[in-house]
């Protein structure tokens, strides 16, 4: 039998820190080499978009700091969004989680492109 195995990527991670029940620390890590590394091996093909928060982006419309600020963007909303990390909210689904985070990646995206065609 035949089979793959993807490893899931994670473009960034945090990682909330708690006392008593209370949110005293989050940890963020922002892993820039994968999102370098997706982004060139996508921008090989045409037409292929990268899933970055909520929405499918071209890679060739952004820079890898582009990129990586998104991830930063969806990151500090996990470690500041009562409502999007598990020590403040506890019975919480990850999809519930990951929506503000994910809305938050999107926008920071959509500002990013708006700006550059103002600029054209
Ligand atoms: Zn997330």
């Amino acid at each position: 039998m035949f089979r793959l195995v993807i490893k899931r990527y994670e473009y960034g991670k945090t990682t909330p820190q708690e006392s008593n029940g209370e949110l005293v620390q989050s940890d963020i890590v922002i892993n820039e080499a994968t999102v370098a590394d997706m982004k060139d091996y996508l921008s090989q093909y045409e037409g292929q978009t990268m899933p970055f928060g909520n929405s499918e982006v071209n890679p060739n419309d952004y820079t890898t700091e582009d990129l990586v600020g998104s991830v930063v963007a969806h990151e500090l909303t996990h470690a500041t969004d009562k409502n999007s990390n598990t020590v403040q909210n506890p019975d919480s689904t990850s999809v519930e989680r990951e929506k503000k985070p994910r809305e938050n990646q999107s926008k920071h995206l959509e500002e990013i492109k708006k700006k550059k065609e103002d600029e054209k």
